[in-house]
């Protein structure tokens, strides 16, 4: 286990990173370690950056004070950063201590990377199982359920208050499905339990945060599912949606979170793939399952990375139909391997 006081003894300036388009653990996490070093480090200043957070995460303390970024590509100069953060608050100067959260790779720490390799101290706090590691002291946890999860350990309990609670709380909801996938372990309900005793609304959170959809969401879900098709001797389902029909339907990136989970519970479906057209043109993909399919290996193979069960990838500015036939010979592959 990781000191916290420890780390922090002596520091001034803090600086809290996760990755490129934050998720729900990737938010929570941040947002959790914000407040807990507000609420109990006196005399420590901490930024956040992130890429602009989804709407509904704007509910946790704090999140207003985020510094957000654009872009999705690694930076390496620091001189660079400011053209990405549009005249919010950069630090020139290095930081004492820079956290990098639910990051499975510096990559994925993007243009904010220039931070975390000018710091005088860097910690890697994760849950992925394709992480080894890129800072001075890395405490990772594959078998866990998220980073909130790692926090709630890492953190005094006493001296959680409810604000840290909802942030903690919400990044495991959103990385188990409300406690459903199989990353859900009795620690996990234990923790849940134990931040629900803070006085947390936790049937706000998790209507808010995981199941309320805007009613475009709802409709482009429609279009994704219609769209759908099945092979692989049906175990295999997939659908994109192109960027005419984000413009039709008003939707940006960010407002496909769930869309994969939902076909994915299609039944007889060991695999589902969905896929979205980036405003620079390339494409981004996700991929869920409930076979015995190793996603993370998929999505490494496509430029991606992510859990067993669910994983992401990039590609290039390609065809929709070229992107399909590479997916599928992927995941086709893992099929093979896991002899399904
Ligand atoms: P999502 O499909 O929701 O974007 O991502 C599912 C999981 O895969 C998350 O744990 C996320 O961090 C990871 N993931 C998504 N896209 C990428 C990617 O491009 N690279 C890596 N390394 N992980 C990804
Ligand atoms: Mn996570």
């Amino acid at each position: 286990m990781i000191d916290l006081n420890n780390i922090l003894e002596n520091a001034k300036y803090v600086a809290i990173l996760g990755h490129i388009r934050p998720d729900g653990d990737c938010v929570g996490s941040c947002m959790g370690l914000y407040n807990y070093i507000e609420a109990n480090y006196e005399g420590i200043k901490s930024d956040v950056y992130l890429n602009p957070i989804p709407g509904c995460f704007s509910i946790f303390a704090n999140a207003k004070k985020i510094v957000n970024y654009t872009g999705f590509d690694l930076l390496e100069s620091i001189d660079d950063f400011p053209k990405c953060v549009q005249g919010s608050y950069v630090r020139k100067e290095p930081y004492d201590v820079v956290f990098a959260l639910d990051c499975s790779d510096k990559k994925r720490l993007g243009p904010a990377y220039p931070i975390f390799k000018n710091a005088k101290k860097t910690i890697c706090i994760d849950h992925h199982m394709n992480c080894d590691g890129f800072a001075d002291i890395d405490y990772i946890i594959p078998d866990y359920s998220s980073t909130c999860e790692l926090l709630f350990d890492i953190f005094d309990y006493e001296k959680i208050d409810k604000n840290v609670a909802e942030c903690l709380y919400t990044g495991m909801v959103t990385d188990t499905g409300v406690f459903q996938y199989d990353c859900t372990e009795s620690h996990t309900m234990d923790a849940a339990g134990k931040l629900m005793d803070k006085g947390i609304d936790f049937s706000y959170l998790i209507e808010h945060t995981f199941y309320e959809k805007t009613y475009n969401q709802q409709r482009i879900l429609g279009v994704a599912l219609q769209k759908s098709k099945l092979t692989y001797n049906n175990k295999i389902i997939y659908s994109y949606i192109e960027a005419d029909e984000m413009e039709e339907y008003n939707v940006n990136t960010k407002d496909f979170e769930g869309v994969c989970e939902k076909m994915r519970e299609t039944k007889g479906v060991g695999v589902a793939f969905f896929m979205y057209r980036q405003n620079d043109g390339k494409i981004k993909g996700s991929l869920r399952g409930t076979a015995n399919v190793d996603l993370s290996r998929v999505a490494g193979n496509l430029n991606g990375g992510g859990h067993k069960k669910a994983a992401g990838f990039t590609l290039g500015n390609i065809k929709m139909e070229d992107a399909v036939e590479k997916v599928i010979e992927e995941i086709i592959k893992e099929y093979e391997i896991g002899n399904n």
